[in-house]
């Protein structure tokens, strides 16, 4: 683990982004249209070929533009709590504000937001301040909500399954552009080998256990034992190679999924609760 480089992370704002990325997808069609439209067209090579800067990180920065820190701020009404909430993401990758750009939030309470005034001037001033901050760190908020995302994979397979859908009604077009890539049917080619660092954090993110069967795979991945990777919606029903769509199996696992289904599992290991050895 020597040569792992340390990341700060924000779970304050990237929860929020989180839940907001799982109800649009759930909730709203019209966004994911236009998400794939961006997909298609600007980054069809996603789907071909894993990269590091996955799918899920686009869908999460397509989510973040839907909202400014401005619009947070003027729909809570520049209530404080709103601040506090920005102070935090701040504060979980060290920025600190300066107190002499904080505005007097009392004051603006009492008289109410006029826009016009010395105090609401400053709290225009603070707001493009944070603004600017959460935009230039804006890269770090995506790949925390991105691990926090990796986890679900009922959402993953969802995700994939719509993304599945998307590929098959414009097959025709995939296939014209990338017909290295893609078969005239809207299937995508098998990866000819998985990079080492995905291998590597797709094992991680699973804990070392078969997603299906919860059977540890033998072997340690720093020694370089290849367990099965499994796309989770499989090629064969129109699934990509991005890494968002992939998880471990065992052997046995792997071969009775097969190209047939999306089987995925919700169970995880906690890290609470764990065995203490004597007691146990
Ligand atoms: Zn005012
Ligand atoms: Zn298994």
């Amino acid at each position: 683990m020597r040569h792992i480089k340390h990341e700060r992370f924000s779970y304050s704002d990237s929860i929020h982004l989180v839940s907001n990325a799982i109800q649009d997808f759930y909730g709203d069609y019209w966004d994911f249209e236009y998400f794939w439209e961006a997909i298609r067209d600007e980054f069809p090579h996603k789907l071909f070929k894993s990269e590091k800067e996955t799918i899920l990180h686009e869908y999460l920065w397509c989510i973040s533009n839907n909202s400014s820190v401005i619009e947070d701020f003027r729909n809570s009404d520049y209530s404080q709590e709103i601040f506090v909430f920005y102070e935090n993401t701040l504060k979980d990758f060290d920025v600190r504000i300066p107190s002499k750009i904080i505005p007097n939030f009392e004051y603006i309470e009492r008289h109410g937001f006029c826009e016009n005034c010395k105090s609401c001037r400053k709290l225009i001033a603070y707001v493009d301040w944070i603004q600017e901050k959460i935009d230039e760190l804006k890269p770090n908020i995506i790949h925390s909500a991105f691990h926090v995302l990796m986890l679900n994979k009922h959402f993953l397979r969802d995700f994939h399954e719509r993304l599945a859908e998307y590929i098959v009604r414009d097959k025709a077009h995939l296939h014209q552009l990338h017909s290295e890539f893609i078969s005239e049917t809207g299937k995508i080619k098998r990866m000819s080998s998985w990079p080492v660092w995905l291998k590597r954090g797709v094992f991680f993110r699973d804990k070392g256990v078969c997603t299906i069967c919860r059977n540890p795979l033998s072997g340690d991945l720093f020694l370089g034992i290849d367990p099965d990777m499994d796309h989770i919606v499989p090629l064969d029903k129109h699934g990509s190679n991005d890494p968002s769509n992939l998880q471990i199996l065992c052997n046995k696992c792997n071969n009775k999924k097969r190209h047939y289904s999306s089987t995925t599992s919700s169970y995880d290991i906690p890290y609470w609760n764990l065995p203490t050895g004597d007691q146990e």
